[in-house]
């Protein structure tokens, strides 16, 4: 029955997550990365996502354990339901101005998936990526794209027995090939979701005015981020959400269901860019994060993971090359103004989510922190400076070489003093800046 669609040769995996480096057994390390001093805003490089399809020698993918490993309604986390880094949030040293004079302060972010702060930045560069895939090609074609649903049977999906050999090939497999053989796909994005919501939490939200599943799953975090336990409220229920291009056509049988979303008259949905966004944001929010022991060379560690996949036509389909340079950065900024964020210079990133202390008009150039010690050894570059920015940044230097980290903000007035001579810029976070 297997049907060359179903090879890996069609199916991207996309990625996103670059979770090594923030587990919480290297977290201690994180100042060691250059990477944990940029802020939130580009951090990732802008048009990551699409590009980032396939699987290099070091990308991890849900396949990369056992896939015998049985799958319980615990498996998964839920992007910004989980725990957040060590360090996620500090204010640390990252750079200072060529003249000494000033000392700039970035904020440090774990980037974790499940960080319920850092879950967001990661949610909407990933929707980034897959929204400029699906709609680069439907503006290639000149077709507009659907969305749809791919599962076994909702009523007959046990919540046990789950494992990833038969996610893969109940599901992933599955779907290409009745998406492509019986449901008019030509290709498409997908996103794999672990739960669905118990029937007895939709009646209560229902009963409550909750109507749809949107404001099920926004009531559910909530109800999380405060405490509750998310298995309350779900069952393991794998299944797939997809955006394709293609001529829609609905299936079912007695192990598969492929179900377009409908207009009011039933008739498949076509997808505007804006829905595209809105219904991929929706999507990502409750995918799963699957925490897993990963094998290393030198041991094993806890690694999470999670699958956004592209398949068919869109495997390998490229953005740019579809639209060319114009009309790929038009579409770029677009989306970016979709999410909140705003695309410049080939970067991705937020608009305002650097706020400096800075009163003056003029912007002192910067360096970066590393950068330091051959400044220091620079007689020249010293003696430029005033007696106390000499003392301030030998200091700095000093605190560093002892703690092996650059200073944080606390760190400021207490272990170290700044002179009179020396600014002190520190970038605002999102929450902190409203308060201001
Ligand atoms: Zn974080």
């Amino acid at each position: 029955m297997l049907n060359p669609i179903t090879s890996s040769g069609t199916e991207g995996l996309i990625t996103l997550s670059d979770s090594g480096l923030h587990t919480p057994s290297s977290a201690g390390q994180d100042y060691k990365h250059e990477d944990m001093f940029k802020h939130s805003g580009g951090a990732l490089g802008a048009p990551r996502g699409h590009a980032h399809v396939g699987r290099g020698p070091d990308s991890l993918t849900l396949f990369d354990f056992p896939s015998t490993f049985p799958l319980g309604p615990r498996s998964f986390q839920i992007p910004g339901l989980g725990q957040k880094g060590r360090l996620c949030g500090h204010q640390r040293v990252d750079k200072f101005a060529v003249d000494g004079s000033a000392v700039h302060l970035a904020i440090l972010r774990c980037k974790r998936v499940e960080c319920p702060t850092c879950w967001t930045d990661w949610a909407k560069k990933t929707v980034f990526g897959l929204a400029l895939l699906i709609e680069a090609t439907a503006r290639s074609e000149g077709v507009r794209p659907y969305a749809v649903m791919m599962s076994v049977p909702p009523d007959e999906v046990k919540e046990d027995g789950w494992d990833w050999e038969n996610v893969n090939t109940s599901l992933f497999r599955r779907g290409y090939r009745r998406g492509k053989d019986h449901a008019g796909m030509r290709g498409g994005v997908v996103v794999f979701h672990p739960y669905r919501v118990k029937k007895a939490y939709q009646q209560e939200f229902r009963r409550s005015g909750i109507k749809r599943d949107i404001g099920f799953w926004k009531e559910i975090r909530e109800r999380v981020n405060v405490g509750a336990d998310l298995c309350e409220f779900v069952n393991l229920s794998p299944h797939l959400h997809a955006i394709v291009i293609g001529n829609p056509k609905g299936h079912s049988c007695k192990d598969f269901v492929v179900r377009y979303r409908d207009d009011e008259a039933h008739v498949p949905k076509e997808l505007a860019l804006k829905d595209i966004v809105a219904y991929l944001f929706y999507l990502i929010t409750h995918t799963g994060v699957l925490t897993h022991l990963k094998k290393y060379k030198r041991g094993v560690r806890r690694q999470p993971t999670h699958t956004v996949r592209s398949f068919g036509s869109l495997f390998r389909a490229d953005a740019k090359k579809l639209l060319g340079p114009d009309e790929y950065e038009k579409l770029c900024k677009e989306i970016a103004e979709l999410l909140g964020m705003k695309y410049e210079n080939g970067e991705l990133s937020y608009p305002d989510s650097c706020e400096d202390m800075a009163t003056s008009e003029e912007q002192p150039i910067w360096v970066s922190i590393y950068k330091l010690g051959s400044y220091l050894n620079d007689e020249k570059w010293l003696s430029s400076l005033s007696l106390t920015q000499t003392n301030f940044w030998l200091a700095v230097y000093r605190f560093w070489r002892a703690r092996g980290r650059p200073p944080d903000l606390e760190d400021f007035g207490v272990l170290l003093r700044i002179p009179d001579d020396v600014k002190l810029y520190r970038e605002v976070s999102g929450d902190e800046a409203d308060e201001l």
